[in-house]
This record gives C-alpha cells, structure tokens and sequence, in this order.
C-alpha cells in the first residue's frame, strides 16, 4: 500500500521562493571586490535570480546546459546558486585559484557555454578565454559603467545590463528532483580533475542534514559568514541551508585576511562563521596583539584539513567560541560527519571532552560509514583500529561526470580515499590521506598527530609531516615547519617538545625549516609538492 502524501519534488527553486515569503527583508550583505558594503535581502536576491532566469532564457540556453562562475562569496554569485540551478540550467562553480591549464581543461570539458566572473579574475578570463572552446556569453559581476573596454573578450557585458529590464516576475520550471544543479570538479591532486554532479534532491536533502542541531545548527536567528568558498563545494551548503532557515548571511568577498573577517564579524553581529584551519588562523592572529574579542559570535564550523587542537582551545578559552569540527569532500557535497559531543559527555573533565572534540565527528543522518583493511575486511570500532574509510548516502557521488575514471564505487561503497579510525560511539577521526600515510617498522604513524604537535608549539605557524624512506624502517616521519613571523625555535628544542606527546618511535626524526609550505587550490598543503621541494633530503639517521 503507497501512502497518501503529497509527492512534490524536491527542487533549488523552492528554497529561493520560500526564503523570499517568510524570510524575504533578512539581510544579506557583501563586501564587494570594489571594497564598499553592499546590503540586499533575501526578498531583493529572489528578485534578481529571477532576473537572471529571463537573461539565460533570452539566450536561448538549454535545459541542463552549464553555465560557469570565476567568483568570490558575493549577493551576485548567490543570485547565479538561484536563478541558474532554479531554471534548470546547471551552475559549474570554477576555483579561480586552479592553474589557467586546469581553468581551460575543466571549461571545455563541462562544456560550459557562460562564464560569469568578478573583476578580480579579469586577467585569468583574459588569458584563457581563447581556449575555452565552448563559452559563448562572457558576463563581468560588476555594474554596467565599471565594464572595461578593449578587454578582446568576445561578448563581454556587465551582470548588471545583462539583468537590467528583465523581469522580476517568473514562474520556476517543475521537474525531475534527480535533475543535475551544480558542478564541482575535485582539486585533481592526481590526474585530471574529477566533476562532482550534485541534483536538486542531493542538495535539499544535504540542506536540511546540514542545520540540524547536530550538525551546523543554522535557524533564523543566525547570522552567518561563510568564509569558505562559494567556489568550492558550494561552500559548504550554507546558501542553501541559510535559505532554507531564513538565516542573514555575510558575504567576505576577496578580503579573507584576520583584519577584514573580523571587522565584518563585529560589525554585521555574526553568530556563525565555516572555514578552513588556514583562514581562522589568520583571523586568531590578527587578534591576539590586541586582545580583541568577539561580542557576538558562537560557534565556529572548521574543516577541510584537520583543525589542530590549539586552535580548538584558542577559540574556545580565550574568546569563548565553540568549535565544530568538521570532515567532508566534494564528493560528498560535502558533509559527511560533524563533531559534537552527546549527552553523556557533558559531564566529562574538560581534557576529556577535547579527545573527542578533536576528532572528525560522527556520521550525519543519511550518510553511513565503514572502515576496511587492504583485504576489504570491516575493521571494529574501538578508536584503535584504522582503515580505509568508506561512505553510501543520498548526497554522495556514485560516478563523475562524463564517467570520467570509471565507476568509483566498491559495492556500492565510495572509497574517500582517507585512512580512519572510528569508536565505539560512532567518532570518526583522520589521522591521514591514504597517500599520505607513514609507515615505519610495520607500524603507521599519523601525520596530522605529528602535525598537531608541532603547531601546539608557540612558535610554530605550519607544519607537515611526511614520510621519508629509510634503509632500516621503511619510512621515518620529518616535520617540515614555518616559524611564527620573529618567533624563534630551534630543532633540538622543537624534537624535545615531542617527548612525552607521543609514542618515541613516532616522534619525526628531523625538523626542517622552511619559508612556506606550498598550499593548493581548495586551501590543503600540498604534500607531493614538499616531497618534490626535498627530493634531495637525507635522513640523518640514514
Ligand atoms: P575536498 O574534496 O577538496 O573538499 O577535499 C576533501 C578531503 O579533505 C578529505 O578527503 C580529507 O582528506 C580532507 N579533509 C576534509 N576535512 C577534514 C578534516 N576535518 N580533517 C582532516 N582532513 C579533512
């Protein structure tokens, strides 16, 4: 017997729609490239995505065909998450900071046939456009007399003369929830870059997991910074989320910088901010000298690398901030599980709560979770035993677009491609890439324990730990470190700072200082590179 519910589908549309009647005169507010304070309203940005609808129809764009966006958190590119995804069209979102090659490969390859952009990635549209073989509407986000002339790129009009006299009035199209949405390609550490087809239903249904209480706890009494990229995995679902609650968001634009992020925290009463490590270690920077606190902000979602634990107790002790640690990819939309503590934690010592806050997090509703050994076998739960991790749910990838690599399921199982542990109560915790894992004596050390280490240390501002081969172990960890601007450490005092922190056999066998370690696209240390930069190293045990 069916039940006797209404069936509706589950479309980007609804959100946009539902934000503007029951939330429509919340603020959204920019900063924008040009620097000023832009403040529009959920009501005003339903507006304009219905602007843009008509502008993409005039064009005579088809159903599912791609249009692209080089662009920071902005009112626009969120008008472009809307307007676009809402007719149908599907929103391929380019990290700018990709090498011009991959901004052309991956152009061509999702066929995209608009490219909108900021005018900070003006000279990147210039020197790739004549590549992008399949582009055929070049629009800048910018207002119609900020469009440079002579720029030689084809067609090129300003957002705001392109949605000018279109109207406001639109009816959303009705279709398939499974439709394509968006489309984000993997950083491509190895190969070419990966595109993650996310649908309408992925990506409500990854809306409403991710403002659970659990999870990132979004309402409508909410204002939120998301620092992470609108370029890269839909920075982390919040415009969606945020829809979907009604909730204010603040928009940092290019200015990521301590100074800018916190003036904007301060200044729009944000109560919630998502980003990476790299980002909040330059805020808590900006900070310290001064002494600055927050007046208005909770909580703070990290993720994307491993959040060291000092930051944790910075954010936590010294301004009174709550950290939720984080761990997804773009295969998974990206959430996958989210580090909050259960009732019967609550009465913990503090020292024990952090064991637990220092993990990954437990699996969201809608995602499940394994760990496998290399023969496949399910490894047990008692935070001891590591494995492959593996993860099935609604909103994570089940092939990349155009089958690009082949079918990347394992019966039916999305290999991450991190090594995990997981505990009795359900605590995910990374202690690596799979690539990235040291193995000494037949035994695996864990790099981001050794790198949580060295960043504990005052003096430390980065540090990644990689493996280097040894006639005897195999391999043997070293700890490659960036000092604190003036801050001085030497290596003997950093090795000594290991002791009684760790095992003795896992602490790294050498420091090696350098000036900055090489950072990707999407804000992770670029491990193969280091291991290129010091392919001439020697151990000096070996
Ligand atoms: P991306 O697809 O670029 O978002 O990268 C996803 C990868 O980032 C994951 O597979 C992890 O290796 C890493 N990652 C994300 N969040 C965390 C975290 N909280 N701790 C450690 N690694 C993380």
């Amino acid at each position: 017997m069916l039940g006797l519910m209404q069936q509706q589908n589950l479309l980007i549309s609804s959100l946009i729609d539902f934000a503007e009647k029951h939330h429509g005169d919340v603020e959204i507010v920019s900063r924008r490239v040009e620097g000023d304070i832009h403040r529009t309203t959920w009501g005003g940005i339903a507006q304009r995505s219905r602007q843009v609808a008509h502008a993409l129809d005039q064009m005579g764009l088809g159903f599912g065909d791609r249009v692209a966006t080089l662009a920071w958190n902005g009112y626009r590119h969120l008008e472009l998450y809307f307007g676009v995804s809402g007719t149908g069209r599907v929103l391929h979102t380019i990290n700018p900071r990709l090498h011009p090659d991959q901004v052309v490969w991956i152009a061509n390859h999702a066929e995209d046939q608009v490219l909108c952009f900021d005018m900070s990635f003006l000279p990147l549209v210039k020197q790739v456009h004549s590549r992008c073989t399949t582009l055929r509407q070049y629009v800048a986000l910018c207002d119609a007399d900020q469009l440079p002339t002579d720029t030689g790129i084809p067609g090129l009009v300003s957002y705001e003369a392109w949605i000018q006299g279109q109207s406001t009035q639109y009816t959303w199209p009705e279709f398939d929830e499974n439709t394509a949405s968006s489309l984000c390609y993997t950083s491509g550490t190895t190969g070419n870059p990966k595109g993650a087809l996310y649908s309408h239903r992925s990506t409500i249904l990854h809306a409403y997991a991710a403002a659970l209480p659990d999870v990132m706890c979004i309402s409508a009494r909410d204002a939120i910074l998301p620092v992470v990229p609108m370029f890269h995995v839909n920075a982390w679902g919040i415009p969606y989320s945020a829809a979907m609650v009604g909730a204010k968001l603040v928009f940092p634009g290019a200015a990521l910088d301590g100074k800018s992020v916190y003036e904007l925290i301060e200044n729009e009463g944000v109560t919630f901010a998502a980003g990476v490590p790299t980002v909040w270690q330059m805020l808590l920077t900006h900070m310290k000298p001064g002494n600055l606190k927050f007046s208005t902000l909770q909580r703070t979602v990290i993720g994307g690398s491993a959040c060291p634990p000092a930051m944790i107790t910075a954010f936590r002790e010294e301004y009174n901030v709550d950290v939720l640690h984080a761990w997804g990819m773009t295969e998974l939309s990206p959430l996958g599980t989210l580090c909050t503590l259960k009732n019967k934690h609550l009465k913990l010592p503090e020292a024990e709560q952090m064991k637990i806050r220092l993990k990954q997090g437990r699996a969201i509703f809608g995602i499940d979770m394994k760990i496998v050994n290399d023969e496949g076998q399910e490894q047990v739960h008692d935070g001891k035993a590591y494995g492959d991790l593996l993860v099935k749910g609604p909103w994570v990838v089940r092939e990349y677009f155009k089958q690009e690599g082949g079918d990347p399921l394992q019966q039916g199982w999305f290999p991450t491609g991190d090594v995990a542990t997981i505990d009795a109560d359900g605590y995910m915790q990374i202690t690596d890439r799979s690539k990235d894992v040291i193995k000494s004596g037949g035994e695996w050390i864990s790099s981001i324990d050794i790198e949580n280490i060295a960043v504990a240390h005052p003096s430390v501002a980065m540090a990644a730990c990689i493996g280097i081969k040894h006639p005897k172990w195999d391999e043997r960890p070293i700890v490659v470190v960036v000092k604190k601007p003036e801050a001085s450490v030497s290596r003997e005092e950093l090795l000594k700072f290991y002791e009684g922190k760790t095992a003795k056999w896992q602490i790294p066998d050498d420091v090696v200082f350098v000036e900055a370690i090489p950072i990707g696209a999407t804000g992770k240390m670029l491990k193969t590179k280091l291991r290129e930069q010091l392919a001439d190293y020697v151990l000096p045990s070996a």
